[in-house]
């Protein structure tokens, strides 16, 4: 569909211009999709203005709700052919792909349930006066999403904002935007008013970058990388409106000696081998305290030589990565440790019959680390787990810090007391104790610190981020 959905219509952009869209499990081109320019930004932000101000805008916040609640029955009802466009598109496994369209439904069952349970207070003032907090939606918000779970991020950044009353324009990754584009069809199709929800497809640096630099919209919600997320405070500062920035991370996994290790080692290789690595809360460096990591790296080094990495439809533990760039990328992150000596625990295997072209690369597992490295502290975005080893629980909270980052941590060992003091001086959004992965948790408030970006998405406290608050102050007498 080579179209830019606006105002509840197919248009084909401006310029006419298109470009193909490829299967990372074989490199294949699979669509082509159109590239939106200024002009069409300029319409759907006009269109997302005239819904706000017209019939979307009418609407009671529990119509809202249903509405959006109808939306997530149909994702549901469309289950298989979302999770196939997906899986295609991204590369991903189809079981993680079937995960991710299941939780695209329950971001809009949550925040649809929630429209008509935000409100306001009243506060105490002097005599004769009334004084009421309204919360009101910003207007038009501008929502630019990554390709590493397009699905996921369509509900999270979209739910709480139409929950709110928004009215809303979307620039889904060039990469991976196929599920959007079917998912806007199905909320038409549920009787979303034209104008709540347009897409506009196409590059970052034209179609992302007009979006958010439109005078008209009125906050912007953004996951990327911390680059282009610089770019889009910049823009929203020339505005004065408002953002949140979900950026990358580099989640420490922290494993106490004291540790259940059957529980931890699972886990900790499922959050590096998800998604291939690109995930931003991939747990992506292991810190193991000194005593038990030669046992602990032996056990997962045995597990991590068997994952199975191949094309999205045989359903491997791991598939490939989202394009050449990102292959070479990650390649080179590889490259570059074995070079400079870090030894590799374990690799994974590829199965037999690999697609030619798609884009692969293989899990690797290094370690010790050398504390500087740069697979100690940058992000990889790709299945590469760097291990390193720490003394005491001082040096372990120290090390879990010690990076630009601060969006997930996990935290694992027996002892409570030592659980909650380590939790309480990692600096990151999330921290896990005896578990890890922000993937499902739609309840439960995300979002980073330091060089991982501000602002909180999923949760309750995802709508606040899409309201204003008013004060109204009244006189009576
Ligand atoms: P990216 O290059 O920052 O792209 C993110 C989005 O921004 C895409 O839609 C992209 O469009 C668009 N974009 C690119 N340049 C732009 C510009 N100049 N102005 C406006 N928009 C622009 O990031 P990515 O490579 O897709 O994703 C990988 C990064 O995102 C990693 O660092 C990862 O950690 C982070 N991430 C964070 C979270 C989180 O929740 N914290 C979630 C997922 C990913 P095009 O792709 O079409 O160019
Ligand atoms: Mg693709």
């Amino acid at each position: 569909m080579a179209k830019l959905f606006i105002d509840g219509v197919w248009q084909a952009a401006d310029g006419g211009e298109t470009m193909p869209v490829f299967a990372p499990s074989t490199g294949q081109e699979i669509a082509r999709i159109a590239c939106a320019g200024a002009s069409d930004v300029d319409r759907a932000v006009k269109a997302a203005r005239r819904a706000v101000e017209g019939a979307w805008g009418r609407l009671t916040a529990t119509e809202r709700g249903r509405l959006m609640m109808r939306l997530a029955e149909r994702i549901l009802d469309h289950a298989q052919e979302l999770t196939d466009l997906e899986a295609r598109d991204t590369g991903k496994p189809m079981s993680q792909a079937r995960a991710d369209v299941q939780a695209l439904a329950r971001y809009f069952e949550y925040y649809g349930a929630a429209a008509d349970k935000v409100h306001g207070d009243t506060i105490p003032y002097l005599n004769g006066y009334n004084i009421a907090i309204v919360k009101e939606p910003h207007g038009v918000t501008a929502h630019i999403t990554p390709w590493n779970y397009p699905a996921q991020m369509f509900g999270r950044t979209l739910a709480p904002a139409l929950a709110m009353g928004n009215a809303t324009v979307i620039k889904p990754a060039e990469d991976a935007c196929l599920s959007a584009l079917r998912i806007v069809e199905l909320a038409a199709e549920v009787g979303l008013p034209d104008g709540a929800l347009n897409l506009v497809t196409g590059r970052g640096e034209e179609a992302g970058a007009a979006l958010a630099a439109h005078p008209d919209i009125n906050f912007i919600s953004f996951t990327g990388s911390p680059e282009v997320g610089t770019l889009i405070q910049t823009a929203a500062a020339r505005n004065h409106i408002g953002c949140t920035l979900e950026l990358g991370g580099k989640s420490p996994q922290v494993v106490f000696a004291d540790a259940d290790m059957d529980l931890a080692l699972p886990t900790v290789q499922k959050a590096i081998i998800q998604n291939a690595g690109q995930t931003c809360s991939a747990g992506s460096r292991l810190l193991v305290q000194r005593s038990v990591y030669d046992g602990f790296t032996e056990r997962l080094a045995e597990s991590f030589a068997k994952v199975r990495v191949g094309p999205h439809h045989i359903d491997p533990d791991c598939g490939p990565v989202i394009n050449p760039a990102q292959r070479a990328r990650v390649q080179g992150y590889i490259d570059r440790a074995r070079a400079d000596g870090i030894p590799v625990i374990a690799e994974a295997q590829y199965v037999p019959d690999l697609p030619a072209g798609g884009y692969y690369v293989l899990p690797t597992l290094f370690g010790p680390v050398p504390r500087g490295n740069a697979l100690a502290c940058e992000e990889v975005f790709g299945p590469v787990l760097s291990i390193l080893p720490f003394e005491d629980e001082e040096d372990a909270v120290r090390l879990a810090n010690a990076t630009e980052y601060g969006l997930v941590a996990g935290v694992w060992t027996r002892d409570g007391a030592k659980a909650q003091r380590v939790a309480r001086r990692i600096r990151s959004g999330q921290v896990f104790i005896n578990c890890y992965g922000a993937g499902g948790g739609v309840e439960l408030p995300f979002g980073g610190v330091k060089k991982s970006g501000h602002g909180r998405e999923k949760g309750f406290m995802a709508l606040e981020e899409f309201c204003v608050t008013k004060t109204v102050v009244n006189y009576h007498g």
